[in-house]
Formats: C-alpha cells, structure tokens, sequence
C-alpha cells in the first residue's frame, strides 16, 4: 500500500520500526517506494556514482582503483541505504564541465563532487543537500606577496576549471585578471608551481587539500568570499528520489555517520563543520 505524504511523496506504508530499518543500513527493496529510483537501484544492488578524481580531502580515485574522500564517504553512506555496498558502486569521474550531462543522459544515479547547489543547475538538475557548505577563495604560490585577496587579480594569470561556479564568479570579480580554464583543478598545480599562473580560485576546501600535499609551496589566501553549498546531484524530475536523500542525510547528520565520514577524510586537515540546514525545495513546475 502507498501512502502521499503532505510533501505529495508516495511512501510504503510501514511500521515505525520498519522505518527505522530503512535508515540505518539495512533498506530491501520491499521497504523502499514501489517504482521508485531508491526501489530499483536496491533491486539491483548496482549505483553509479559521479565524483572528482583529483581533489585530495573530497574526492580522490587511489591507484588501487578505491576512492576516497568526504564525498565519496557521503555517496557510500546513501549507498549502504539502499543495501548496496563497495562491489556494487561504479565511480564515474565527474569533472565539473560533465556534471549535468552524466546526470541527464542517465550515464549516473548520482554526482557527489563538490557540486554547489545554484538556481541554474537546479534548471537541469535536481539537489539534495546541502552536506556542507564551503567558500571560494584563493590559492597562490607562499612565496608571493602580492597577491592577498580578489582585489589584487589585475593583469594575473588566474587558473579555475569550465563549467565551475568558480570561473563564473571570478569573471565577474575580477575581470582585469587573465583566466585560463582546464577541465579540473589538478591541471592548475603545475602551472602554478612553475609561474604561468599566479592563483587558482576554486573553494576553500578544495585548495586546502592540494595547500596540504604541496607541503608549503602554496597557500589559500582572500578568505571564503562565495558561500557553496554542495549537494547532491539527481535527474532533474526525480523528487522522490532526491527527497528521500535529503531524509538519509538529515539521520546521518543525526546520528554521527556524517561528522565520522568527514573525520575520516577532509576533518584531518579542515576544521569541523556546522551542520548544515536541508533545503528540500519544491521543484518549479516545468515549463514555469
Ligand atoms: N563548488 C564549485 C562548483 O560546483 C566549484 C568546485 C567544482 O568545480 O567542483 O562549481
């Protein structure tokens, strides 16, 4: 039997307990909505899953072939609820320029890369979250003085990715600065290192895992002068399925899953976050 919510989402009507069960690892297919995404991902015990490659702390493909990372951590914890473990997750690389096309071909169930939430994806794609909240800043070489915020960008090389809010907001920032864009921030590091670039900009958190393998050579200065909220990606009109991810990441926020995940990764280096607050929009009706 189905119930609707007062949100208009369908539920299995199930006991408390049973709804517990769902949200504590051990979800069957029988527990989840019946034709739901949630459902048939179960029933497969298979999720391809889009996240970053080459972001120490967030998102980071090991040479074994395991990610590892805050992000990766998050879509494990959404995984494991849909009692689908390691050998059933495909990790697809997502860089930032493919986001929304992995999303709208089908190619992944869902991107967990550093993804801030913006009303314009929101256009092409559906967001849970946010899970964190990071800032944009600046990440130059320790060894140059002159650059201390966005407002010394003028006649610099700034490095940043396609397709990033990023390169959109430093545009518009700084748009006497010279800027080159790469497919993903690791394309910066060298560049940086030998001179052709002064900076990249991307989020804090970002800089602040290739500041720490760099071991002094670069350092995140300006501040967080954007907030990013990363959520989430789903298919666009997917709402239950995305509002059924906001329902694991509130009992993971709960429940220490969530602040476990980011010790284990980004907390080694970054400071612990604040909870964040869900944002469980209500899609605008297409063609609004
Ligand atoms: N969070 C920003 C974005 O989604 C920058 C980081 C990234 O490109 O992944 O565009």
């Amino acid at each position: 039997m189905a119930l609707r919510t007062s949100t208009g989402r369908f539920v299995a009507a199930i006991s408390a307990a049973a709804g517990a069960m769902a949200l504590s690892g051990c979800a069957t297919p029988g527990e989840l909505p019946d034709g739901s995404t949630m459902a048939a991902l179960a029933e497969a015990g298979e999720i391809a899953v889009g996240i970053k490659y080459d972001q120490p702390l967030f998102g980071e493909m090991g040479a074994d072939g395991v990610p590892a990372g805050f992000d990766v951590e998050v879509a494990r914890i959404v995984a494991d609820e849909l009692g689908i473990d390691e050998d059933g997750i495909t990790w697809v690389e997502a860089p930032s320029g493919d986001r929304e096309d992995l999303l709208s071909s089908g190619r992944v169930d869902m991107v967990v890369a550093t993804y801030t939430i913006s009303d314009e994806r929101k256009e092409r794609v559906g967001f849970a979250g946010p899970y964190y909240v990071a800032g944009q800043s600046l990440m130059t070489r320790t060894s140059d003085a002159e650059i201390a915020s966005a407002l010394d960008l003028d006649d610099k090389q700034v490095c940043s990715v396609e397709g990033s809010t990023a390169a959109s907001t430093i545009k518009r920032m700084a748009p006497d600065a010279g800027l080159v864009l790469f497919d993903d921030y690791s394309d910066c590091i060298d560049p940086l290192r030998t001179g052709q670039v002064d900076v990249v900009t991307t989020d804090d958190v970002i800089l602040a895992g290739y500041a720490a393998d760099a071991q002094g050579q670069f350092r995140v200065v300006g501040g967080a002068f954007t907030a990013e909220p990363y959520g989430i990606g789903v298919a666009l009109e997917d709402d239950d399925f995305r509002l059924w991810i906001d329902d694991v990441l509130e009992a993971a926020m709960e429940d220490g899953r969530w602040l476990a995940a980011w010790n284990d990764t980004a907390g080694a280096v970054l400071p612990e976050p604040q909870v964040p607050h869900l944002d469980r929009y209500a899609r605008a009706a297409s063609g609004e």
